[in-house]
């Protein structure tokens, strides 16, 4: 070891066990000190420091229980601290703003659904927007009395996560947009406190929702499709995101179904969302309702609710319509099955209101485009986590990062004592 090297190195250490130490808290709450000791292979007087240390920081409590083992003295249990941190999702789309805050065990704290025309709002007053949203959130009730430990944006598109720029992303139509510098800075003018930004695309983040709190949580090879204006693909394969070189898998929304097809968005032709995302649903649905120009945010959610009433009223167009899309999706989504071998794949967004129209078709497309029997022994589902996935997810992915220390735990508020 360099010499000059072991303070640092003792620091990094302690931090990585305060790691390990709550992870194995979260898994195994209630639990005793002696059961982190001998889960970790720590010695009790080292688990007894950290834990104090994570008491101190508000992401650890005792409970006021007592463990009684059959052999030596009975140990106080713990378990996460619920009441101490926050940590907050907000994703961006076409027509609308969702904000999520969660407690440590993601639990929710609030939400707010704020429709938004982002699509013709341009990407700096939208950014405002954000900043503005994200301050509000900060400042209400719930999170005050908490250390918020970092903000998961989602959005749209191509993503650089590590710089937080949106590449692409053409149903907002930006290109190049450094979104997570901007909201740091209109937040830091603002007077907002230093937290933690992270921005990924909408898709991945509604895959990590649907794996932590959604209806088919816990499974590990899952993809969650957004059902948006656009269309993409969030791949959990193993319980850990699939992103590729570049961060740019699961953009099945783009890949050509039928190439003589209509023009997408991205310029070319036949991808799967020029098909079946959510505007060429609903001008094959309600055609005579849609305006002939680009559709603005705020048509969106309503020639939704409009297809949804037609449908269910059995108007012939829309119901037919609906099925052709859902014969597409399920095509599309036989592509990804056929490549990934998910255990369930779940529809999110406004595929959810449409799902009881489009299942039945893209099921059948599945299976019949799906090279092993029976759709590879994959589940075509809906989400239960309506428009807000996305933003859950972002949360989410800030108390997953929390865990696996990327990032910085909270200060601690009292002095720890041992
Ligand atoms: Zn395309």
């Amino acid at each position: 070891m360099a010499v000059g090297g072991e303070t640092v190195s003792f620091q990094a250490v302690r931090e990585t066990n305060l790691g390990v130490v709550l992870r194995t808290v979260r898994a195994l709450a209630p639990c005793s000190r002696s059961a982190v000791a001998s889960a970790t292979g720590l010695n009790k007087t080292t688990v007894s420091s950290l834990v104090a240390d994570l008491m101190a920081r508000g992401l650890v409590r005792e409970t006021g229980e007592t463990a009684q083992p059959r052999v030596g003295r009975p140990g106080v249990l713990l378990a996460l601290d619920d009441t101490s941190v926050a940590a907050v999702g907000l994703e961006v789309n076409v027509d609308y703003l969702s904000v999520i805050a969660v407690d440590l065990l993601t639990r929710e704290l609030l939400s707010e659904h704020i429709p938004f025309d982002a699509r013709s709002a341009g990407a700096e007053a939208c950014a405002r927007r954000v900043a503005e949203a994200l301050r509000r959130t900060l400042g209400r009730p719930a999170l005050q009395e908490r250390t918020v430990v970092g903000i998961g944006i989602a959005v749209p598109g191509l993503i650089d996560t590590e710089t937080g720029t949106v590449t692409r992303a053409p149903n907002l139509d930006w290109s190049g947009v450094p979104l997570r510098e901007r909201v740091l800075a209109l937040l830091r003018a603002a007077g907002a406190d230093d937290v933690p930004v992270h921005v990924d695309n909408d898709a991945n983040l509604g895959a990590l929702a649907e794996y932590r709190v959604g209806s088919f949580a816990r499974t590990p090879d899952l993809v969650y499709v957004t059902g948006e204006v656009g269309i993409g693909a969030g791949v959990l394969s193993g319980g850990e995101l699939l992103r590729g070189a570049n961060g740019f898998a699961g953009e099945i929304g783009h890949v050509s179904v039928a190439p003589e097809g209509p023009e997408c968005s991205c310029g070319r032709g036949g991808c799967l969302e020029a098909l079946a995302g959510i505007e060429a649903i609903v001008r094959a649905c309600v055609p005579d309702l849609v305006p002939a120009a680009a559709l603005s945010g705020t048509d969106v959610a309503e020639l939704v609710e409009a297809t949804v009433e037609r449908a269910s009223s059995g108007d012939a167009t829309a119901v037919s319509a609906l099925e052709t899309a859902g014969t597409w999706l399920g095509r599309g989504l036989a592509a990804l099955v056929n490549i990934t071998n998910p255990r369930r794949v779940v529809l999110g967004g406004y595929f959810v209101p449409l799902g009881p129209w489009l299942l039945p078709s893209c099921r059948t497309a599945a299976r019949e485009g799906v090279f092993a029997p029976d759709t590879g022994g994959c589940g075509i589902e809906l989400s239960d986590l309506g428009l807000s996935a996305a933003a859950r997810g972002g949360a989410a992915a800030m108390i997953h990062a929390l865990d696996a220390g990327r990032l910085p735990l909270p200060t601690p508020r009292t002095t720890a004592t041992s």
